[in-house]
């Protein structure tokens, strides 16, 4: 039985990867620390035991413990590590900076070499973070980034670009094909209700009749891909021979403030806003350069517009409570 190790698998994106890659027929084995996650985001894989594993564990700790418990025959099926772990959004990272590091410098220097004794593929979750503060827009896949390495952010920011840079190194020296997706701001079902990004937050602060919480003035930009789009993305490129990093996000360029008002409209209009200080070195536009991804990974192409997004997970969040 053909086999998959999706690090992160217990967070919002690595366990909608852990459903797509059992509903191929893949054995998954799953690991993740619960630092950002939660185990209820799996809880539905968990009773099917010869389609998924769970070990709870830091892959920034040597991998022999867990793969010692996984027998040589589905060890050798190996055929993908997703490595997504890592914290992701700002609050998390902010708070977890050091582990944030570690996690896509020593944990993806982990799953590279394990890749090694299985022929493995690792698909690294890298970021538009890459970017940085953008002077380029859109951001094609060739823009090098304006990215400041001391601030709040560069434990993320430079903790994926070295994991990039590590790829890069390690493709060369060993003859590899391991690739990268850079992903842009997504969303949807399983984001942490406590998780921070701007659509989750939004919703929760509206469920809760509070006003929504904008930081800095709100014309700044971003675009918002829905998770079963995006997921597609990241299996389309997992199947491609392609080592290069690709964009992978949506369309439609929106202020802050639009998405505030967007939420607000599917609420009655019944919240208002509150705006506080931007955080430091907030990226003001953001929005990936997709012609290369739609070329390669075609038909790929991201179908779930903004509102029908914010509806299902308003909806979501509605059935959770
Ligand atoms: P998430 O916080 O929901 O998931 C991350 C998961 O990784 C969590 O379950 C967390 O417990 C786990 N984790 C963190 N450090 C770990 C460690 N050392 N060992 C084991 N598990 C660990 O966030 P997400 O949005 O699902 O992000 C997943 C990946 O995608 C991350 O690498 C992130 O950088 C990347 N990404 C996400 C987005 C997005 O918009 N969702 C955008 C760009 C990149
Ligand atoms: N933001 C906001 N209110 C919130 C959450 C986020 O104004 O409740 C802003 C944030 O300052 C940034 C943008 O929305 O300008 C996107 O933030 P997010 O944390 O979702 O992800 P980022 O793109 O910064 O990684």
């Amino acid at each position: 039985m053909k086999s998959a190790v999706v690090t992160g698998a217990a967070g919002f994106l690595g366990s909608h990867l852990c459903d797509a890659l059992v509903a191929k027929g893949y054995f998954v084995i799953g690991l993740d620390n619960l630092s950002t996650g939660d185990k209820k985001n799996i809880s539905h894989l968990l009773p099917q035991t010869d389609k998924f594993i769970f070990f709870q564990c830091d892959v920034v700790e040597p991998w022999e413990k867990w793969v010692a418990q996984i027998s040589a025959s589905v060890l050798q099926q190996v055929e993908y590590i997703f490595h997504f772990a890592s914290p992701a959004s700002p609050i998390h990272y902010k708070r977890l900076s050091l582990e944030t590091l570690w996690a896509n410098s020593v944990g993806l220097g982990h799953a590279l070499n394990f890749a090694q004794s299985t022929s493995a593929r690792v698909v690294f979750a890298s970021t538009s973070e890459v970017y940085g503060d953008p002077e380029i827009h859109p951001q094609p896949e060739t823009y090098w980034g304006n990215v400041n390495s001391f601030g709040e952010r560069a434990c993320y920011d430079e903790a994926k670009r070295f994991g990039e840079a590590l790829i890069y190194s390690f493709n060369l020296k060993h003859q590899s094909q391991h690739g990268i997706v850079r992903i842009f701001n997504t969303y949807g079902p399983r984001m942490s209700r406590d998780d921070g990004r701007l659509i989750v937050n939004f919703l929760k602060r509206a469920q809760e009749n509070k006003p929504l919480m904008i930081y800095g003035s709100g014309q700044q930009t971003r675009t918002f891909c829905y998770v079963s789009d995006l997921i597609a993305g990241v299996m389309a490129y997992a199947n491609s021979n392609i080592c290069e990093p690709l964009n992978l996000g949506g369309f439609e360029e929106v202020t802050i403030l639009d998405v505030a008002e967007r939420v607000k409209h599917s609420f009655g209009d019944k919240v208002g806003v509150e705006f506080f200080e931007a955080t430091q070195d907030d990226p003001q536009r953001r929005k990936p350069d997709l012609r290369k991804s739609l070329e390669i990974l075609a038909p790929w192409r991201p179908s779930i517009g903004l509102d029908e997004g914010i509806e299902r997970m308003a909806e979501w969040m509605r059935q959770c409570d």
